[in-house]
């Protein structure tokens, strides 16, 4: 790889001192920040309020991370997008673009793959790759805004990749998003989902941002949760619950739980009360997701009458809870799907 310089992964602090260091104005830091992280530029000379001079520097001296979009599905049903965007190292990602009342939602991957190894995902059958950078999350949703041309108002990290496991970039990223003069995208507008790497949840409230964070939980006790996650074997429930509490505790902030349900494996009306106990007393919201079947595994959905006995029981004891709306559900393919199928087609072909 190249040893250029990532500069859409700078602060605006960062890309100011790079420029006073190569004898650069202030001022041109600010502008340059802006063409990169509000105007969405994807080469130097875009910038045309830059001299020719300081745009040759920088491109001799700084990468301009630009994904490519090499795929787009569009649902036929919900105008829900999935977009196959290609690195500059190859490697392919995949970010969805959901249409609500309220605004365009990008979910965007935060590692090429993932090791989690959880059992009906996609994302995780190949390993993981590597990590992205923060310049990489940035512009999945830099691309999608400036290809749908409709700003996006929401961001979750829930495509491929565990966030928690690319911890640094990921904070680098929530702060770049988020920044004043970039696209500004408040913090409560952002979702972290994370399958509970303990540490580092505590670490992320000791930051105290007003992100949301979401909890894969899909079990209700560590039993069930070690067949379905290898991480359950690292962290228990209640060292998870602990730091949900204390995430609370430094945030304010609701936590949801995730909760995909596999027919006969999690989705029975005990596994509700079990869950309930679990969430008694807490600010939470569970978000039960009817679990999309990967052909590599043997799970398969719960029948809908499950599905709201499951929901039912919940409400019963007082939990805040919502089924998930299955968005493109034509195009979908659980999430990495899409990637995988794309990889394997492209080795088939070789
Ligand atoms: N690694 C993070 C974020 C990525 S996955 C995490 O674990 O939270 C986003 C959500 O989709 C997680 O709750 C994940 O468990 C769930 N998920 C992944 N594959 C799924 C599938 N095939 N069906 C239903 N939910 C799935």
């Amino acid at each position: 790889m190249s040893e250029k310089l990532d500069i859409k992964s700078l602060t605006l602090q960062e890309l100011t001192e790079y420029f006073l260091s190569i004898g650069e104005k202030k001022f041109r830091a600010a502008q340059t920040y802006q063409w990169l992280h509000q105007k969405l530029v994807t080469d130097f000379d875009s910038c045309t309020n830059l001299s020719e001079g300081l745009r040759n520097k920088l491109k001799e001296q700084c990468e301009l991370t630009a994904l490519t979009p090499v795929r787009v599905q569009t649902s036929q049903i919900d105008g829900t997008q999935k977009y196959l965007f290609e690195l500059a190292d190859h490697n392919v990602i995949e970010s969805v673009r959901m249409i609500y009342h309220h605004g365009d939602s990008v979910c965007i991957s935060s590692q090429v793959g993932c090791k989690m190894g959880c059992r009906f995902c996609a994302s995780t059958l190949d390993g993981c790759v590597r990590s992205l950078t923060p310049s990489e999350m940035l512009d999945q949703i830099y691309r999608i805004q400036t290809i749908s041309g409709n700003r996006v108002s929401n961001v979750v990290i829930m495509g491929s990749g565990e966030p928690m496991d690319n911890f640094d970039n990921v904070c680098k990223f929530l702060e770049l998003i988020s920044s004043e003069k970039g696209l500004n995208i408040s913090a409560r507008n952002i979702t972290v989902s994370t399958c509970g790497l303990v540490p580092k949840i505590r670490e992320l409230a000791d930051k105290k941002l007003q992100i949301n964070l979401a909890i894969s939980l899909h079990a209700p006790n560590d039993e069930i949760r070690k067949s379905m996650m290898p991480i359950a074997n690292t962290y228990s429930i209640e060292e998870i619950m602990d730091a949900c509490r204390y995430y609370f505790d430094q945030t304010g902030r609701r936590l949801t739980f995730e909760y995909s349900l596999v027919q006969g494996v999690n989705d029975s009306e005990e596994c509700a009360v079990q869950l309930s106990h679990l969430l008694k007393g807490m600010n939470a919201l569970v978000n039960l997701i009817p679990v999309n079947p990967i052909k590599e595994r043997e799970y398969r959905q719960s029948e809908r009458s499950a599905i709201v006995a499951f929901k039912n029981k919940l409400e019963k004891y007082g939990i805040n809870v919502t089924i998930r709306r299955e968005m493109g559900r034509d195009i979908d393919g659980a999430c990495g799907q899409l990637r995988k199928s794309y990889i394997d087609s492209e080795e088939g072909r070789e």
